[in-house]
């Protein structure tokens, strides 16, 4: 073990309040500063940052940190300034007189960390400053942005390597990045030109995160009621389109939700505004399309709700993922209908003319929907498709392993869908042949004679709603089909027919009475007198409230009850600065809790 680790580990428990580093933060700090070039696949969450921060205060001179977004860096260095690091950013949200002042800190030395933007790497002046400074390690965040088949290629990665080419004298390179397949790790070695690097690959397992697929609920009163049951958590829900955002925004902001919304066709400011009041615990839930939250280290979303599929597991991992980031436990809920397969396909083909890249994005999408279907485990599955190997082949922690187990037998109310089904010629879509089954009295139907059929109110005595429902889980379970179309018609698949013929029973899970994650902790009165007094302070300081202290750390607290300052320091996320500016207050409270 190299002799630097120790002073490493220092610096971690002072700055950060860390007692030691995480299991797969280790080997990636160690080869750092080794001084190797290192390639760190590491989930959202794993602590990236600190692997290449803690080596930044070791280096001589600066450490430039390459960064997409804009808000990701005024988050981390914010939070670095919080722990007494002398950090800064460069992009285009400064005033020039703030870049100015910012490049002659640089100049006299008076930064460790520097966040760029990759549009910034090939001005003309930045260059000339960074010329005359010990430039030791570039550090690339996000360094999937590099590669055409990730995810979410960024053409002005590219200038990366130019870039360090030009540098006087070459740095040190690390990359990081949460999603890559076997091919985009290659691609982000070839085109950094990493030489001889070391590749760590945590595990991509997320063990405090529950995945769940929920299929056939009625989405908007789900997330209703999914809210009123988790009041005091922050989340996220995603959803494919603006317009879907939209509607999402408006009808849990008539039953009260403090919820924002945020996708590219709302001004900067709202946007900022939003990601700020959310950030800052104003909002409990953003609905929001994938252009949220690459970036976002709010470290207490407690859950990610997408309101529909993705258009890849890579894309849905790493939006999930920002689920439980400060280790407590986490919900990350697909719901899942057949509609939104279209819907991903239409987004695809609209999205590029290259042939090539379209087949590689359905087989994408194809996996996505594996992933809905799958009656196994679900943590399993993701694990399995970026290339790892589960520990165990039911994780307990997933909506399949923790299905209920008891089921009905639903094989009549399959006879008389499938058979009205068929009788209704295979032409029409879910909403039509609910209500034949219903015998709703719609002109449309007795323009098309539908209430003549034998099957015309088969199902009277049911709720249009749960007659849908049994549809929408006959396709999820692979006895109905739609149709590729604008107006998706309704088909029945083999099995069907053998259910029609009294050939094969239908088995359905009950639904699902709501289940909760573990219970409140004992003690969740002082956790809420905890998180009352970090907001307090927060809107004083102005700085959102996981930059005081996060969850994990508020829940130590409750767990080591500290008697005075100097135990303060036992508690996970109490570095020096934190305890100077904050610990008193904190340990008041503690104290009078008891
Ligand atoms: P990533 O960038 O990989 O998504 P972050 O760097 O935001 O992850 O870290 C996620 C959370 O884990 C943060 O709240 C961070 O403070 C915490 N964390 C990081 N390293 C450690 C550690 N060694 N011990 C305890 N908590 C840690």
């Amino acid at each position: 073990m190299s002799p630097y680790m120790d002073e490493a580990r220092l610096l971690l428990k002072k700055h950060y309040g860390y007692d030691q580093f995480r299991p797969a933060q280790e080997p990636v700090v160690e080869s750092l500063i080794a001084g190797r070039d290192t390639l760190a696949i590491m989930p959202t969450g794993a602590g990236k940052s600190i692997c290449f921060q803690i080596p930044a205060l070791m280096f001589p001179g600066i450490t430039l940190v390459i960064s997409p977004l804009i808000s990701l860096m005024k988050d981390q260095v914010d939070a670095m300034r919080e722990q007494g690091i002398d950090a800064t950013f460069i992009n285009s949200t400064l005033s020039s007189e703030e870049s100015r002042e910012r490049l002659a800190g640089i100049a006299h030395g008076s930064y460790k960390l520097v966040y760029v933007a990759p549009e910034r790497l090939d001005t003309d002046y930045f260059q000339s400053i960074l010329e005359r400074q010990t430039i030791s390690m570039v550090a690339v965040d996000e360094a999937h942005c590099l590669s055409q088949w990730g995810h979410d290629f960024r053409p002005s990665y590219q200038q990366i390597a130019p870039f360090i080419a030009g540098l006087r004298r070459r740095p040190l390179v690390a990359a990081f990045t949460a999603t890559a397949t076997p091919e985009v790790r290659e691609d982000i070695i070839r085109l950094l030109g990493l030489q001889d690097p070391a590749v760590h690959v945590s595990g991509f397992d997320r063990p405090n995160l529950y995945f769940g697929v929920i299929t056939g609920e009625d989405k908007d009163s789900f997330l209703l009621h999914y809210i009123e049951d988790h009041p005091r958590d922050a989340g996220i829900i995603y959803a494919a389109t603006r317009k879907n955002v939209e509607r999402i925004y408006a009808y849990l902001q008539k039953h009260h939700v403090a919820i924002g919304r945020y996708h590219a066709g709302l001004s900067d400011e709202e946007r900022e505004r939003t990601q700020d009041d959310f950030l800052y615990d104003n909002l409990q839930v953003i609905a929001a399309t994938n252009a949220f939250g690459m970036g976002i280290d709010k470290s207490n979303v407690r859950f990610v709700i997408h309101y529909n599929m993705p258009k890849s597991l890579e894309g849905y991992y790493q939006e999930a993922g920002r689920a439980g980031r400060d280790g407590e436990p986490g919900e990350c809920l697909l719901l899942y209908a057949p509609q939104d397969i279209l819907t991903q396909k239409y987004l695809i083909n609209v999205s590029t003319d290259d042939e090539e890249r379209k087949a590689h994005n359905l087989a994408k999408l194809q996996r996505m929907i594996d992933y809905c279907h799958t009656p196994d485990c679900l943590r399993a599955f993701i694990i399995r498709y970026f290339g790892g190997t589960p520990e165990k082949a039911e994780c307990g922690n997933c909506s399949n392993c923790r299905a209920n187990r008891e089921k009905a037998d639903v094989t009549t109310e399959a006879q008389m869908v499938f058979s009205c089904i068929y009788r209704m010629h295979e032409r029409y879509g879910t909403t039509l042949v609910a209500q034949v089954l219903k015998g709703s009295s719609e002109k449309r139907i007795r323009d098309l004679r539908l209430d003549a059929l034998s099957t015309y109110g088969l199902m009277k005595d049911k709720p249009l709603k749960e007659i849908r429902l049994l549809i929408q889980r006959f396709i999820a379970t692979d006895y109905l089909t739609l149709t590729e179309s604008e107006y998706p018609v309704l088909r029945l698949a083999p099995p069907a027919y053998d259910v029609l013929r009294g050939q094969l029973k239908v088995f359905q899970p009950l639904p699902q009475t709501k289940k909760r994650r573990a219970s409140a902790p004992a003690d969740a009165g002082l956790f809420e007198t905890l998180r009352a007094l970090r907001k307090d302070i927060a809107s004083r300081e102005q700085i959102p409230p996981y930059l005081i202290f996060s969850d994990a750390t508020l829940r130590d607290m409750c767990r080591v009850r500290p008697k005075n300052l100097e135990a303060m320091r036992e508690v996970k996320g109490v570095g020096e600065r934190k305890l100077a500016r904050f610990g008193k207050e904190f340990l008041a409270a503690i104290l009078a809790g008891k």
